[in-house]
């Protein structure tokens, strides 16, 4: 049963959806503590990323599990009136049992949309990490903020190294320079 009254529960999702929320702060303080700089809310790139960083290419979202469905298991598309018992809530994503399909309905938008945008991002050229606020708790938080330093420091190797092998001039340079000749 779901205990919150509809003003409480407004008074949530508005806590949720606002800019600045909790988790996005949690990953901005221990980015920005581990050196790493970042714009936010890029206005320009699809999807308005909470997190930018131009250096490493990556973009970064920080998701509120409930808004999108992080886990959930929707029911199919084609059958959303009749199979509303084939959604499976997860541990940090629980889908009220009233008004179950306008729920569903948003928040399959949300997942589509995040899809979507992070597919344009790709086209782009930009690195996309996704961080759940599930990750952010207490207990997971240190151990999430040192994945994310860890992947964000192979993406700038992975480039970096791409451009060091591809580059033909370079390579051409070699080729001009004479063999050395051991004695
Ligand atoms: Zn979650």
């Amino acid at each position: 049963m779901d205990k919150l009254t509809p003003q409480q529960r407004h008074k949530n999702m508005a806590a949720i959806h606002s800019k600045d929320t909790k988790p996005e702060m949690i990953v901005r303080r221990g980015l920005w503590a581990r050196g790493f700089r970042y714009r936010l809310n890029h206005k320009r790139l699809p999807g308005h990323p909470d997190l930018v960083l131009r250096k490493y290419r990556t973009c970064i979202f920080v998701n509120g599990c409930f808004w999108h469905g992080h886990h959930v298991t929707l029911p199919q598309l084609s059958d959303v009136r009749s199979k509303m018992e084939d959604v499976v809530n997860s541990e940090c994503c629980k889908i009220p049992k009233t008004n179950r399909e306008f729920w569903v309905a948003k928040i399959r938008r949300n997942k589509e949309r995040d899809k979507e945008e992070q597919r344009k991002l790709a086209e782009m050229g930009w690195h996309c990490i996704t961080v759940w606020e599930c990750e952010l708790k207490p207990s997971k938080r240190e151990e999430t903020l040192e994945s994310i330093a860890f992947t964000l420091n192979h993406i700038w190797l992975q480039d970096h190294r791409a451009k060091v092998i591809t580059n033909p001039e370079s390579e051409e340079e070699d080729m001009r320079m004479p063999m050395a000749a051991e004695e």
